[in-house]
């Protein structure tokens, strides 16, 4: 069973980019946890602002963009405090992270076995070559990759493999996270619910923990343990992945669970269409960002900012339905029935 204490404590965490049109805040007063071995599935539309928070837990992010105010706090560290050389050591050998598109992260000129010794020798000096080989064959046996393919350039493997020399990459150091952005997003449906199957092996194996960032709710449901919905920068919904797939309490999660595709359809239930777009984050609504597509919005709610609240045990929404407030009205949700 996980360990249910915290490895990342991330606290009232902003970041924001400089453009045009002035500050625009990617990710707003944010705050959860990621428990050791867990596996955590951040979801949420494009642009809500969890790519750049995957990108802020490995202080990835670059100008114009900038992390403007919070902590981020890994095994009780602040991570935003770290000088270069305290940075390079965590990065690789505490948290590691895997993109869509591996080949933008492999160098193509490569081998395999290059890629994992270098990992290896640059947080480790001291380890010859033959000892760092002796330790990946061992790693790779592991995550299922034939040794034959330690001579292999990232030309070579398949999308799924090319995944799993990310995530060897990462491992290889013992790195306590893994970070995955839409790591299964270019591969097709049978490669991904293998890779899907071997992120919770590998959890299981080697009790990694790991952010699984994907636009894909129905993909969270297969793999993750909890899972955290953000909208428009926001952190909106945080819970078990069975009592946020049963009883979703926020009008945004609601809607975006009634919109994915069961076999249940018929030509009397369509999908829901989320009514308008997500807000341009330079000049965000007031109040609860997502007020002004919300089918259940009060009055209150465009000049107030809801907190997180607890409604459950470990169940946290941010919306004024589930917190006490002296405008409170009767509503009854129907974005889901
Ligand atoms: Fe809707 Fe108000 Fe809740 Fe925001 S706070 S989700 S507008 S009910």
């Amino acid at each position: 069973m996980n360990d249910t204490s915290p490895l990342v404590q991330i606290r009232d965490l902003s970041v924001t980019y400089k453009t045009r049109l002035g500050d625009t805040s990617a990710v707003d007063k944010v705050s959860f946890d990621i428990r050791h071995g867990e596996i955590l599935g951040l979801v949420g539309e494009s642009g809500c602002g969890k790519s750049t928070l995957g990108k802020a837990l490995l202080r990835m992010i670059m100008p114009p963009g900038r992390i403007s105010a919070g902590q981020i706090l890994f095994n009780g560290e602040d991570i935003l405090t770290f000088d270069d050389k305290r940075l390079r050591d965590y990065r690789g050998r505490q948290a590691s992270m895997i993109f869509q598109d591996p080949m933008t992260s492999l160098n193509p000129v490569q081998t395999v076995e290059q890629h994992l010794v270098e990992a290896i020798q640059v947080h480790e000096a001291q380890t010859q070559t033959p000892d760092a080989t002796g330790r990946i064959k061992t790693l790779l046996e592991r995550l299922g990759i034939m040794q034959s393919r330690l001579a292999s350039y990232p030309h070579q493997l398949s999308g799924g493999m090319r995944q799993r020399v990310m995530i060897g990459l990462g491992l290889v150091l013992n790195a306590g996270l893994i970070i995955a952005d839409e790591a299964t997003t270019s591969l097709d449906v049978i490669v991904e619910a293998k890779l899907v199957d071997q992120l919770r092996e590998i959890r299981d194996e080697f009790g990694v923990s790991i952010l699984a960032i994907t636009h894909n709710i129905a993909l969270v449901a297969e793999m993750a343990d909890r899972v955290a919905v953000m909208y428009a920068g926001n952190l909106v919904e945080l819970g078990e992945v069975s009592r946020i797939f049963d009883r979703p309490l926020h009008p945004y999660t609601q809607g975006l669970l009634a919109s994915v595709p069961t076999t249940e359809i018929n030509e009397r239930k369509e999908l829901y269409k989320m009514p308008g777009e997500p807000p341009n984050l330079a000049r965000p609504p007031s109040g609860c960002r997502f007020h002004p597509r919300c089918p259940a919005a009060m009055s209150i709610c465009s000049r107030h900012r809801p907190g997180l609240n607890e409604a459950a045990p470990g169940h946290w929404v941010h919306c004024w339905l589930y917190q006490d407030h002296p405008e409170k009205e009767e509503k009854t949700l129907k974005v889901a029935a």
